[in-house]
């Protein structure tokens, strides 16, 4: 079976993406899941927060510029069932490199099609932005996950990304659709963390019922290039995080 495979978008920066992202890969390779995560973003979040330097290896950057195989850029990771492609600071002269370059938008589809049977899973984290990037990703996914943050403007952006997704879907991958929005950074003290909760839920019926809990541990976690599951083990962000892990099988019909 192919693997489904998932972005995590939204162009908005801080919002939660490459938390969720290495979270969510961390949740389903603990219950068993093969799952490769793709660092697509320049910042190279995701790849340090796992413990490692994109620097001096191939990369994401490699895999969609120089045609090296990306099973040629796959470095295990210390969790269980994660495997990596990591990203650097190369990755940012990409956006424009791939202007005028054949067939663009679908380099990262022809890079992962050799090795999309041996994942479960494959979780893309899409930079801050709609640029080529986050477009190559979009054209090889099943679907996406849209984390929000819940904090005032929230909802700032959401059309212009819904647009985005359904100009892809239009005119390079028709079966691209949303999984779901995962509210993240909620805290509970405040009472406009609730409106933006309500609010999401209303205009997006397809909303994760976990809701992230904004906490410390969670922002921790990543200065020392362990996931939560391993900074803060049965703490109330894993918790949290494998809750949308079973939710995510349960919306894949995965049953483990
Ligand atoms: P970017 O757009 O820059 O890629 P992002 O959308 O990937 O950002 P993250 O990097 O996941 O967002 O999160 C932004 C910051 O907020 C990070 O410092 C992260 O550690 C912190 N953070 C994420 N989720 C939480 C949370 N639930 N509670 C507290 N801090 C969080
Ligand atoms: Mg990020």
């Amino acid at each position: 079976m192919a693997a489904k495979i998932v972005s995590l978008v939204n162009q908005k920066g801080g919002v939660g993406k490459t938390t969720t992202a290495v979270s969510l890969a961390v949740a389903l390779g603990r219950r068993g899941q093969r799952v490769l995560l793709i660092d697509l973003d320049p910042q190279a979040n995701a790849t340090s927060a796992l413990g490692v330097s994109g620097a001096g290896q191939p990369g994401t950057y490699d895999a969609l510029l120089d045609e090296v195989p990306m099973a040629d850029c796959i470095v295990r990771v210390a969790e269980e069932g994660v495997d990596l492609v990591p990203s650097s600071a190369e990755l940012s002269g990409a956006e424009v490199e791939l202007v005028p370059v054949l067939a663009r938008e679908r380099r990262l589809t022809n890079a992962i099609h050799p090795i999309r049977d041996h994942y479960d899973w494959v979780l893309i984290d899409c930079p801050p932005s709609l640029g080529l990037l986050t477009i190559n990703a979009l054209t090889v996914s099943d679907s996406v996950i849209i984390p929000v943050q819940c904090e005032y403007m929230a909802l700032e952006g959401l059309s212009r990304l819904m647009e985005t997704l359904d100009l892809v879907k239009r005119s390079l991958n028709p079966g691209l659709h949303v999984l779901g929005l995962i509210l993240t950074m909620f805290d509970a003290r405040t009472r406009l963390a609730q409106q933006v909760v309500d609010e999401v839920r209303g205009h997006f019926p397809q909303t994760f019922a976990t809701i992230i809990p904004r906490s410390v541990r969670l922002s921790e976690a990543p200065s020392h290039g362990q996931s939560i599951f391993r900074y803060d083990q049965g703490g109330r962000s894993a918790t949290a995080y494998d809750a949308v892990a079973s939710e995510l099988l349960e919306r894949a019909g995965v049953a483990v």
